[in-house]
Parts: C-alpha cells; structure tokens; sequence
C-alpha cells in the first residue's frame, strides 16, 4: 500500500529526514513514535506533497504508483488523508461546501443533496458535535478539540482509505480522547484502511492496534517492532534505544 524507500528529505536548508525507509501493507496500522522534533509531522507533509519540503532523494509509492511528482489535490483523489497535529482554519469556507465539492470532484458525480445532509448529520450526532457545525467555516472560532472532531467529519464524508494521524489525541479532554478514538475505532473496523498514527501517547493503541511500531531517530527508523515495544517506550523512553549517540539496529 505504502512503500517509502530510502527518503531524504530538506526543508530550509536543513535535511530533516536522511535515508528513510517505511513500509505499510495495505489494512495494517502502523504507528510512528519519537522523540520531538525528530521529523514525524515532516513524514506526514510530504507525504501530501506540502511544497515547503522537498525531496533530495528517495521513492514514495502509494499502491505501486510512484508518487513522488503527484499534486496533493491528486492524492487525496487517490484515498490519503491527513488529520493535521493543529488542524488549520479556512475562513470563508463552511464544511458542507468543501465536502459537497470534493465529494462530487471524487466521483465525477453531483451529490444528492438530502442523502448528504442526511449523512452529515448523522455523524454530527455520533462526534457529539452540534449539526450546526455543516455550516460553520472549516475550523474557525473552534477549540482544539472540535477541530480534531471537525477533521473526524471530514474524515467519515470523505472515507479515505489511508489515514495519517498527527498526534489526533493531543488537545483531547478525556471524553472527547474517547470519542475520537472510538470513531476511528469504528471507521477501520467498517472499512478497514490503511492508518500511519504518529503519537506519544499509548493509551491510543487500546483503540487502534498497531501491527509495528517504528522509532524514528536522526532522520530514519531506528528500531521497529510489535506492539509490545510500547511497553518498553513507556517505562524507558525513547533513550533506550541509542547508546552513546549510537543506533542499536536489531
Ligand atoms: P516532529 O513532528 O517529530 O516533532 P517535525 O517534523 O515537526 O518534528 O520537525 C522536525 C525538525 O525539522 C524540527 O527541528 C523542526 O524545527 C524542523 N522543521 C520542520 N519544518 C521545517 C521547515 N519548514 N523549515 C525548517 N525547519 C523545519
Ligand atoms: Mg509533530
């Protein structure tokens, strides 16, 4: 599904990924961890060809397609989603606008209206969010919290079939932590995607299952395993895993 081959990636002048290699099998959840800083939220917007980023060397394949050239808008097209660490606002844009545009641009289809509002409304009500929400411009005037909700939305409108979550859970109360992460929960049991969550908290792991876990260190993966390296994280932090400025391969 997803197959990053030996990236490196500059930003400003300053190479922020170095020779990184990552590969996602199609309906896997593959959870990204590390310390900050490292390059995790660089991953994420390069993978939507942000153009502050560019790419000085290395592959992205997305279902064996090279994507490397492919505009964002051509991505998302192609089923990749990111819900952003901070969600940004679109001022002048309301929800259902920019839902019914790229859900009809998607399909090549005009949306049936009534079915759409119908739809909306209904995970309003599943997201505890107000229905008033389908016409309030795209994260204005909202709380961290109802904009990771507001993505979530966007998200069941849209149903992406890989989803990259930046640290979804931070900004999150404890209710609104199990809402959103109940409703991922149910959205990858109903269509099984493809998830990349970068996160640094393990308690998101309940809801969705990592098959790996990568730790990702001086621009590329430094040691990937099961779930259970979780626990290892948790109890020792991430400096575990270097010895003396030195990567432990294993
Ligand atoms: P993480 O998400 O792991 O905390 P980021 O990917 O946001 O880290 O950033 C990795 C490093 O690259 C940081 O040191 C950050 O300051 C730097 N960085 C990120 N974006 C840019 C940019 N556009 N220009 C220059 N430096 C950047
Ligand atoms: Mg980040």
């Amino acid at each position: 599904m997803l197959k990053i081959e030996n990236l490196t990636v500059v930003a400003n002048k300053k190479t922020i990924l170095d020779n990184f290699n990552l590969t996602i099998n199609k309906g896997e959840i593959c959870a990204l961890m590390g310390p900050n800083g490292v390059g995790k939220s660089t991953i994420c917007k390069v993978l939507l060809n942000d153009p502050n980023y560019q790419i000085k060397k290395g592959n992205i394949y997305y279902n064996d397609t090279l994507i490397n050239k492919v505009k964002t808008e051509d991505r998302a097209k192609m089923g990749i989603f990111l819900l952003n660490q901070t969600p940004i606002t679109i001022p002048g844009v309301t929800n259902s606008e920019m839902l019914r545009l790229a859900l009809s641009s998607k399909t090549n289809e005009a949306v049936d209206i009534l079915k759409f509002h119908k739809e909306l409304k209904s995970i309003c009500e599943k997201l505890d969010i107000p229905t008033a929400f389908i016409h309030r411009n795209i994260n204005e005037d909202m709380s961290g919290g109802e904009r990771k909700k507001n993505e979530l939305l966007h998200l069941w409108m849209l149903k992406p079939n890989f989803i990259i979550l930046d640290e979804v859970d931070s900004g999150l109360d404890v209710d609104s932590f199990k809402i959103v992460l109940k409703s991922l929960k149910e959205y990858y049991q109903k269509y099984n995607p493809t998830i990349l969550i970068i996160t640094h908290n393990t308690k998101v792991f309940k809801y969705l299952k990592p098959h790996t876990i990568n730790i990702l260190s001086d621009g590329h993966i430094i040691k990937s395993g099961d779930i259970s390296l979780a626990k290892v994280i948790d109890e020792e932090g991430y400096e575990t895993f270097k010895i003396k400025g030195k990567t432990i391969y294993e």
